[in-house]
């Protein structure tokens, strides 16, 4: 029997995975899209987009790809995707973003926030998060290279399976931003770690 874990809208949570174990992360309702980061389990390496495009030469990544650390060590590969469409590119969304894209004032849950607060538990020492792996995140990239957010195309159940490639302390967060998920109100997320 696989746990199934849940992580709640717009919250976060953290959790190791093993060498070689798989990480199945499932979008229960449709059309949310969350934030992974990875890093080694002792800190000492942690995902990187940039060295991902140097060495899979593409911006957008699925199944076959995988997930590179910036000490060009291969982290996650992506083993099955369901989905298909993700994006690697926008930072977690963070109070500061809030305010100034949104005008927001008080409090807003936020990607930054739960990522650390995640890695923290995990006793992971950063002084800033590196740009995540934003699965189920649509952005579309125009030929002048301009950004559109689009709905996610996850629809209930769907699912993104990735394999550890090395000993791993990964942070999830259910981003609470409407536009990222098609506008709709956040909606929780869910994992499951599966042993070989
Ligand atoms: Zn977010």
């Amino acid at each position: 029997m696989v746990e199934r874990q849940l992580i709640a809208a717009a919250q976060g949570g953290g959790l190791r995975l093993k060498r070689g174990e798989l990480l199945r992360i499932i979008d229960p309702e449709g059309g949310q899209s969350g934030d992974l980061l990875a890093f080694a389990q002792d800190g000492s390496e942690r995902l990187s987009n940039g060295r991902t495009f140097d060495y899979v030469g593409k911006i957008y990544v699925s199944t076959g790809d995988v997930l590179w650390s910036d000490r060009s060590n291969p982290m996650l590969t992506i083993v099955d995707d369901q989905v298909g469409r993700h994006d690697f590119l926008y930072s977690p969304c963070s109070l500061e973003m809030y305010r100034l894209q949104y005008g927001v004032t008080g409090h807003h849950a936020n990607c930054t926030d739960n990522l650390s607060a995640a890695l923290r538990g995990l006793g992971i020492q950063f002084d800033s998060l590196p740009t995540a792996f934003n699965f189920f995140m649509n952005v579309e990239v125009a030929v002048d290279g301009r950004l559109t957010v689009a709905a996610p195309r996850s629809r209930a159940g769907d699912s993104i399976l990735l394999r550890a490639e090395m000993d791993l302390a990964i942070a999830l967060s259910a981003c609470p931003a409407s536009t990222c998920n098609g506008g709709a109100p956040p909606r929780p997320l869910a994992y499951e770690v599966l042993s070989v």
